[in-house]
């Protein structure tokens, strides 16, 4: 990881200590008061610095692993003509959450809802023999879904971020092969955010038919509802592969295998969705390959998705106490924040300037050098959550003594200049 410094009197994060009457879950709230988003409509919000660093963290991620499984990252467009919905005929049928648009030249447009035909109509263009095969592609980009109810904030937007993926395949067993592969990065990205994913049976799994799990993220205000045996928070991510969630819909208790005892029932947060949905749209887009004897095959298609804005408010919803957010270390927007707590001690900034000076070459460090109350630059500080502060006061500043305070243990300790550095630049 690449260090840097921000300065906070320079840093546009718009911090409040008001609580937005309108907010009603945690992360929404907390997102309004640290100065992480903006909202501009219903379900439409602009994301402020602090936020830009989560959604950046989170994709490097899942880019990172994505790549790792031979994923190609491309970007399709957010605009696309209705023509290539109404060929895979879901241009009717997907209805009013799709943003229709005209141009100026009264042609049919819309706003990316999801990318399937796009996906399959780039990969017809350019594969046109078993040998290109498999092969997926994927993208981070913003998507418009115009929800009935929009909420929660970033949770259930109209506009948001996701990772969206889609893999051609040759026949049923290797469709199931890159499923499987997709499965497991998902649960090592989730795992690498710092969260544990629950898989949940979304479809039968039957051979040839279709094929889907969700990932979900237990929280209270999770819109959906989980039963699943508890060693599933324990499971090894080969475990995962194997045994799932259901949800509420799904579960009869009759034939559940779970024993009573081993049973949990508990609110989720559906954070990814993986598909598996065979030649339903190489068929109706006439997408096909010639195999080794020259013959015509449909190829076995799946889709895959990460909320990736709607990530970071359950990432929010997983991690906070009642002073503010606790970001996982993974995804924090900064490594370090210190703070000095007199800006007007000339002891004191030196001190900050030389600690920051060190550790910003590995460290992303946000220094707090603004000129406000002991009491606001401390609770400001616990609001955004960066994973550890450096607070520099005067009553030991002779002894050259600082206090490292761990965010979400809340431990703090005295301990040297010297040593502060020592810890974070190895
Ligand atoms: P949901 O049941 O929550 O509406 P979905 O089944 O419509 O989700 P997919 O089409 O599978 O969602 O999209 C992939 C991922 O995108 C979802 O797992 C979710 O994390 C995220 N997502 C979907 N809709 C929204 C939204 N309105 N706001 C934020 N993230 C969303
Ligand atoms: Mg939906």
């Amino acid at each position: 990881m690449f260090g840097g410094i921000m300065l906070f009197s320079k840093f546009f994060a718009p911090t409040s200590r008001d609580v937005p009457a309108d907010a009603k879950i945690v992360s929404h709230r907390l997102m309004l008061r640290s100065g992480m988003i903006s909202q501009t409509a219903s379900g439409i919000y602009c994301w402020l610095p602090l936020a830009v660093r989560v959604l950046d963290k989170i994709s490097q991620i899942i880019c990172d692993e994505q790549d790792g499984i031979g994923a190609n990252r491309v970007l399709f467009t957010t605009i696309q003509p209705a023509d290539l919905w109404i060929e895979s005929g879901r241009y009717d049928a997907y209805g009013k959450e799709m943003l229709r648009i005209k141009d100026r030249k009264e042609g049919n447009f819309l706003y990316s809802p999801t990318n399937e035909e796009q996906a399959t109509d780039v990969f017809r263009k350019y594969v046109k023999s078993y040998r290109g095969l498999p092969t997926m592609l994927y993208q981070i980009h913003w998507k418009f879904r115009d929800e009935i109810r929009p909420r929660f904030g970033v949770m259930r937007g109209r506009e948001f971020l996701m990772k969206d993926g889609y893999s051609f395949d040759i026949d049923f067993e290797s469709a199931k092969r890159t499923y499987d592969n997709v499965f497991k990065s998902y649960i090592r990205i989730f795992r690498r955010i710092g969260l544990t994913p629950i898989p949940v049976q979304a479809d039968s799994g039957a051979i040839g038919g279709n094929m889907s799990h969700e990932f979900q993220i237990l929280a209270e205000t999770g819109e959906s509802t989980l039963y699943y045996d508890k060693k599933l928070l324990t499971s090894s991510d080969d475990e995962l592969m194997t045994t799932f969630a259901v949800t509420d819909e799904k579960y009869d208790p009759k034939e559940s295998a779970v024993h009573e005892k081993d049973l949990q029932i508990s609110k989720g947060i559906e954070v990814g969705h993986v598909f598996y949905f065979g030649t339903k749209y190489s068929k109706a887009m006439n997408t096909f390959v010639l195999d080794e004897k020259g013959e015509k095959v449909f190829p076995e298609m799946g889709s895959y998705g990460i909320g990736v804005s709607r990530l970071v408010a359950a990432i929010i919803e997983a991690s906070h106490d009642d002073r503010g957010i606790i970001w996982p270390e993974a995804v924090a927007p900064f490594d370090v924040v210190i703070l000095n707590l007199h800006v007007k001690n000339s002891k004191c900034c030196d001190a900050a300037s030389e600690i920051y000076g060190a550790i910003s070459s590995r460290k992303e460090v946000l220094y707090d050098d603004r000129d406000i109350t002991v009491g606001e630059k401390l609770a400001d500080a616990d609001l955004i959550g960066i994973p550890w502060q450096i607070i520099i006061g005067k009553n030991k500043i002779e002894s050259e003594i600082v206090e490292l305070k761990n965010r979400k243990t809340g431990e703090a300790i005295e301990i040297s200049r010297s040593e502060v550095i020592g810890r974070f630049v190895r």
